[in-house]
């Protein structure tokens, strides 16, 4: 394919009819654990999975593709994809994270430093004076996450990328919230590119999976070497579905943020709802940012009860259509209550430091009809004692 061919024809059709053994259509499935050599030291293109794949590289290769870098690397879970980047730190370098990042994502941090692994801080990266001082400091990497889970925070990924080049650090974005069908980090100047791949790329819910992509192939090679040093090399299994899954990417989001933007509108005018979190609203503190450095506003939300904790309880045993689950990013729709699920890893000082209420719900939106979305949250709100009563 051309260099100028458009993301979504990669999505599509990256590989297809590329196998020269039979002309298969869909890129054939490699489960071999080991590969024949052609003779004495003569070793073909795979060896050893744990090294290479021809399913988990084609996987790798349309990633690197969609998000324009150099190469990609498929590791197990989307924390083994944090992992990957972290390990790239040495011990006394400094990591600047945000305040607010994934649960997961935070605990994994803190669990590493407090092993001494790199030095960390957490700062607010929308706060200019906390994120130049933290930068005076000389880090190694800069870590952002943009949207943010689950408030949906807007940050600056070319403005802090820039910042954190100068300052001699390197970038790394988790794209998992928006995928590269509406947000590209590494054309914004980031450095790594990290992914959930359970969530949009896969986007069926029947993986757990992550990748990081490299902007320079020199980052790309080191990834892969540290993946294959270590192990946490994505399975081929898991591999072959992304990439099934991967090849409707692009209708799927466009469709399911649609879905999120009257769901939203929908929260926004409801009594029962003190604050809507959606970067698609006017109100949104982030949305003129998100209009600019994104090429959609995604499919997640959040929205606050007014009720709090106690309207949570009814609103979530109420609600139709949408499932009470963590995970984000399929087909279905899906509810979770983050300072009891996704959350629940964080401190509750750190939760109320990131401003994740116990009133707080998040709801991945997905493909179904919008207005079996809205019914089915008005059977939430229909349980809940009266607004004004
Ligand atoms: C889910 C998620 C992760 C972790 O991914 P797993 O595949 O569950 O390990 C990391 N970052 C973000 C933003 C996520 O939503």
């Amino acid at each position: 394919m051309s260099k100028t061919i458009k993301p979504e024809t990669v999505a599509a059709a990256n590989g297809i009819a590329s196998d020269n053994n039979f002309g298969a259509v869909t890129p054939p499935i490699y489960l071999s654990s080991t590969f024949a050599f052609a003779g004495f030291e003569r070793g073909g293109p795979h060896e050893y999975t744990r090294t290479s794949n021809p399913t988990r590289d084609m996987l790798a290769q349309t990633l690197a593709r969609l998000e324009g870098g150099a190469g990609a690397v498929i590791v197990s879970s989307g924390m083994a994809a944090v992992d990957l980047v972290l390990a790239q730190v040495g011990r006394d370098e400094l990591i600047v994270a945000p305040h607010d990042c994934y649960g997961g994502t935070q605990r994994l941090l803190a669990s590493r430093h407090e092993r001494g692994h790199f030095k960390l801080i957490f700062i607010d990266q929308s706060d200019p004076a906390a994120l130049a001082s933290a930068l005076k400091q000389s880090p190694r990497l800069v870590l952002l996450e943009t949207p943010s889970n689950p408030l949906m925070r807007i940050v600056d990924i070319k403005a802090i990328a820039a910042q954190a080049k100068a300052a001699g650090a390197q970038t790394a974005v988790d794209n998992t919230f928006l995928s590269p069908a509406l947000q590209r980090p590494i054309e914004l100047g980031a450095d790594y590119v990290i992914h959930s791949t359970t969530k949009y790329l896969n986007g069926h819910s029947d993986v757990v999976g992550g990748a990081v992509i490299a902007a320079s192939q020199a980052d790309a090679d080191a990834l892969a070497h540290w993946a294959n040093v270590t192990g946490t090399i994505g399975a081929t299994f898991d591999s072959y579905l992304t990439l099934r899954g991967l090849r409707t990417l692009f209708p799927r989001i466009e469709r399911q943020q649609a879905n999120a933007q009257a769901v939203a509108n929908f929260l926004a005018q409801h009594p029962h709802v003190s604050v809507v979190h959606y970067p698609g609203l006017l109100s949104h503190p982030g949305h003129a940012l998100a209009k600019a450095q994104q090429t959609g506003f995604g499919a997640m939300l959040s929205f606050e009860l007014a009720g709090g904790v106690d309207a949570v309880r009814i609103f979530v045993e109420a609600v139709k259509v949408f499932t009470l689950a963590e995970s984000l990013g399929g087909v279905e729709s899906l509810i979770a209550h983050p300072a009891t699920m996704t959350h629940a890893s964080m401190t509750p000082q750190a939760r109320r430091a990131a401003g994740i209420t116990d009133g707080l719900l998040r709801l991945s939106v997905g493909l179904e009809a919008e207005s079996d979305l809205i019914e089915g949250l008005q059977a939430g709100f229909a349980a809940l004692p009266s607004a004004h009563g």
